[in-house]
């Protein structure tokens, strides 16, 4: 908030040469400093945009490939960023099939494969350096969305091995309507939104500077703080313990496979998601569906469908997402709300 509202005060506009123009690139420029350090690139890599949606797109759209595969659990700004997009399925614990990956590619040379570092549903974690190295072998190029693994894993754009990859301001503590594409040298990216020529050429538009200074003063914490992010996972497997025990019917959606250690997947098959928030909400805690539409209305998770769970799971599941606020007493909240909630639910359905 501090890093924003001085920028809010920073009025210039970052292309002009007067002093104030300068003051405002000076923040964007130390912005992008911070970014590139979160993923460990030269700050010249980072491409700013209005957020992970936009910078999926412009990876997609603008690497110049005109064939494009993606993991079937992808966020929907990767799913919809083409007409002519290519599924890779996922195992029952939600991970890419490298050997369909490998099987689908053929000769890479037109190719772009896109897989995510953790799902924003499940949390489950993706092989993406071997997926990376799979792409590469075929000639293709590979794209990463980091967006839910920053600030929860180390970030490092060469081990990934990966050629553009796509950050989000507001996962890691940032503001909204800020975001980056990470591109390598190699990679010319054709601009989507094209004008004035700012970010290099990469993506026009005046920047939004108070957006992008709170990013890099939220990027420059997550790199700091990412080592810890690890205890949060002691904390999520007490919550899933005390789940499973207290609530008849409760599973937890991949849990046979590594995952962020802060987000926990439950489904509670018969019980739209809809209806779990709703009494959760009331109950005082904040949880999501798998999918929430910008009309509110929550739809059967793709992600869980991609997993081979029908609907009386993939329309019943909640993620419950911790952070460093949370201590062990919110967990007995929760789980007593939860259980009371279930067992009203359970009543009524009976
Ligand atoms: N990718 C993933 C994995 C996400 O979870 C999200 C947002 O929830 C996005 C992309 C989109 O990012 P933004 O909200 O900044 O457009």
């Amino acid at each position: 908030m501090e890093a924003v509202s001085h920028a809010l005060g920073a009025w210039g506009n970052p292309s002009s040469v007067h002093s104030y123009g300068r003051a405002a690139r000076r923040i964007v420029e130390d912005s992008r400093r911070h970014v590139g350090g979160l993923a460990g690139v030269d700050p010249a890599a980072v491409v700013f945009t209005s957020g992970g949606t936009e910078a999926n797109n412009l990876a997609l759209r603008g690497c110049g490939r005109a064939r494009i595969l993606v993991s079937a659990i992808e966020h929907l700004s990767v799913l919809e960023a083409a007409n002519n997009i290519e599924l890779i399925p996922v195992d029952e614990n939600g991970v890419v099939d490298l050997k369909a990956l490998q099987a689908t590619l053929g000769d890479g040379g037109d190719t772009v494969v896109s897989v995510m570092l953790a799902n924003n549903e499940t949390g489950v974690i993706q092989p993406v350096s071997r997926a990376a190295a799979l792409a590469h072998e075929a000639g293709a190029l590979f794209h990463c969305d980091a967006v839910q693994g920053a600030g929860r894993l180390k970030l490092d754009f060469s081990t990934l091995g990966a050629d553009l990859m796509t950050l989000s301001a507001h996962k890691i503590g940032g503001p909204k309507g800020a975001g980056a594409l990470i591109a390598a040298d190699h990679v010319q990216l054709g601009a989507i939104n094209r004008g004035g020529g700012q970010e290099r050429g990469r993506r026009s538009g005046t920047e939004n500077v108070p957006g992008i200074a709170g990013f890099g003063a939220a990027a420059e914490q997550a790199s700091a703080e990412v080592a810890s992010a690890g205890n949060l996972a002691a904390l999520r497997d007490r919550l899933e313990e005390r789940v499973l025990a207290e609530i008849p019917g409760a599973r937890i959606v991949g849990a046979g496979a590594a995952r962020l250690p802060n987000t926990s997947c439950i489904a509670l098959p018969g019980i739209s998601a809809e209806t779990q928030i709703m009494a959760l909400d009331l109950a005082g805690f904040a949880v999501s569906a798998g999918s929430a539409c910008s009309s509110g209305k929550v739809k059967p998770s793709h992600v869980l469908a991609a997993m081979g769970f029908d609907n009386d799971i993939a329309a019943c599941a909640i993620r419950v997402s911790l952070g460093a606020g949370n201590s062990e007493a919110d967990i007995e909240g929760f789980v007593a709300a939860y259980r009371d909630f279930a067992k009203r639910a359970g009543a009524t359905a009976a």
